[in-house]
C-alpha cells in the first residue's frame, strides 16, 4: 500500500514507525512543512502511568523516552499566597522538540522517508496515494479538505493563553492563580528538564481585555507577564518562541475519522485541553489504534479505516469529555477563586467529575486530611 502522512508531529512520526515495523512492505512517505528543529512550545507533561502503553506495545521508544523524562508526585496550588499540595498524584515531562528528535531518530534508523520543509498545499499531488493520513495537527489540511465528509465542529474557548518557557526549574508540577487589578490570571508551570520549565499562562477574556493584551505587541505582553508572574518567576525570564503568542484553545470534534482515502489522528482529529496532559499521548495512541487496524486489514482501505474508528473512539470519548469538563473548570477559575485555598484545591482536583470523595481519598490521603480540616463548605465536592 502506498501511504502519504501529512504531518511529521508526535502523530505522523509515529504512525511511520508502527507501519515501517509491521513488515508488510507499505510504500511510506512523511511531508513536514516545517525544518526538523522548528518546534512550537516547550514541555510537555504525561500523567505518570501515560506512558505505560509504549511499555508493552512499543518498548523501543520507551526505553528512547523513559530516561529523558523529568518525574514528581504532587501537585501545588498556589491561591491567595498559599500552597496547598495534592499528594499521590504523579506526572512526568519531557521537552517537546526533543521527543520529535527522538521519533526523528527512530524515523531515520528505520529509514522512513521524511521530507521536511515541504507544506502540502493540495492533496491532489498524492492522486497516487492509497491512504493519505492527515496527522497535520489543529489547522489540519487534510480535515478541511472535507470539512462536511467528516463531520467537523471547530469552537474556540474563551480564554486566552501563551506557551512561554523559563529557567526557572520547578520541583513539582504548579499552577499559579492570581488575582491582579485586571482580573484573574493563571500559570501552568512544570520542568520537564534539569534546566528549563513550561509556563503556560492562562486568563479569562476579561482579564485579557483590562490588561490590555490585545493592545500590546508581543514584546510588551512578554515583559508584561514577568511582571505579574514575577514572584512565581523569582528573578528568572519567561522564554518565548512562536508558540508564545496569545491564543484561544480549540476544541475539535469529527463525527467521521476518514472519507474515502483520506484518514485524520491526533489534534487534526481531536483537541484535549492542555490542562489535562494528554493531548501527545492521545496522538501517539491513535497511531497506535490506526497501525493495527491497517495491519488488521492490509489490503482493505476502507475496512481498516472502519475497524480504526470502531475501535478507538470509546476509549478517546472519555477522555476528550474529560479535557472538555477540565476546559470549562478553567473558563470559569476566576468564580471558583472565590474559594479558599483548601476548598479551591478540592475543587480544582474534582474537575473533570471522574474523582468522588472516596477517591480523591485513597489518592490524595494528606491533602484530604489536611481540607477536611480547613474546608468551609459542609458538602462534599
Ligand atoms: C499550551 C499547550 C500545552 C500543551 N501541553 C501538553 C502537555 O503537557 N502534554 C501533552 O501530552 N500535550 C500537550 N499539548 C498538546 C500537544 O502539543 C498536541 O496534542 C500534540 O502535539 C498533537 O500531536 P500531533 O502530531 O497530532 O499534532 P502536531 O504536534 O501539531 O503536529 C502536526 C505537524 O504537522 C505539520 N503540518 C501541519 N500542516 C502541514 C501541511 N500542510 N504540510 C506539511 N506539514 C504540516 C506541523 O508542522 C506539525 O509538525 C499542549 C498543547 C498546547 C497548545
Amino acid at each position: 500500500m502506498r501511504i502519504v502522512i501529512v504531518g511529521g508531529g508526535p502523530a505522523g512520526l509515529y504512525l511511520s514507525l508502527l507501519l515501517k515495523r509491521s513488515g508488510l512492505g507499505h510504500s511510506l512517505q512523511v511531508v513536514e512543512q516545517n525544518a526538523p528543529d522548528a518546534a512550537f512550545g516547550f514541555g510537555v507533561v504525561f500523567s505518570e502511568d501515560a506512558l505505560e502503553f509504549l511499555k508493552k506495545d512499543d518498548p523501543a521508544i520507551f526505553n528512547a523516552i523513559t530516561p529523558e523524562l523529568e518525574r514528581w508526585s504532587g501537585i501545588a496550588i498556589h491561591h491567595r499566597g498559599e500552597r496547598v499540595m495534592l499528594d499521590g498524584i504523579g506526572f512526568t515531562a519531557v521537552g517537546r522538540l526533543h521527543l520529535i528528535h527522538l521519533l526523528q531518530k527512530q524515523a531515520r534508523d528505520e529509514s522512513v522517508d521524511v521530507t521536511f520543509n515541504r507544506p502540502v498545499t493540495d492533496l491532489s499531488e498524492f492522486t497516487d496515494a492509497d491512504l493519505i493520513v492527515g496527522a497535520d495537527g489543529v489547522s489540519s489540511l487534510v480535515r478541511r479538505s472535507d470539512e462536511a465528509g467528516f463531520g467537523t465542529t471547530l469552537s474556540y474557548l474563551t480564554n486566552r493563553f501563551a506557551w512561554f518557557g523559563t529557567t526557572k526549574v520547578f520541583d513539582t508540577l504548579s499552577q499559579t492563580f492570581l488575582q491582579t487589578p485586571a482580573g484573574p490570571i493563571n500559570a501552568h508551570h512544570y520542568r520537564y528538564s534539569k534546566t528549563m520549565s513550561t509556563f503556560v499562562v492562562e486568563c479569562s477574556e476579561s482579564t485579557f481585555f483590562n490588561s490590555g493584551f490585545d493592545r500590546m505587541s508581543e514584546d510588551e505582553a512578554h515583559a508584561a507577564l514577568e511582571r505579574v508572574f514575577a514572584q512565581t518567576l523569582d528573578g528568572h525570564p519567561l522564554i518565548a518562541n512562536r508558540g508564545s503568542i496569545w491564543r484561544q484553545f480549540p476544541i475539535i470534534h469529527n463525527e467521521r475519522w476518514s472519507v474515502g482515502n483520506r484518514v485524520i489522528l491526533g489534534d487534526a482529529l481531536h483537541t484535549a485541553h492542555f490542562s489535562i496532559g494528554s493531548g501527545t499521548r492521545l496522538a501517539m495512541e491513535d497511531a497506535i489504534a490506526l497501525a493495527r487496524a491497517i495491519a488488521e486489514h492490509p489490503t482493505d482501505v476502507p475496512a481498516a479505516l472502519a475497524a480504526y474508528q470502531a475501535q478507538r473512539k470509546p476509549i478517546l470519548d472519555k477522555l476528550v469529555n474529560a479535557a472538555n469538563a477540565s476546559a470549562e473548570w478553567y473558563e470559569n477559575f476566576g468564580t471558583h477563586m472565590a474559594l479558599p485555598p483548601y476548598d479551591f484545591a478540592m475543587s480544582y482536583l474534582s474537575r473533570t467529575g471522574r474523582m468522588d470523595i472516596e477517591r480523591i481519598r485513597k489518592i490524595a490521603p494528606e491533602f484530604t486530611a489536611a481540607w477536611e480540616k480547613h474546608r468551609t463548605l459542609p458538602a462534599s465536592p
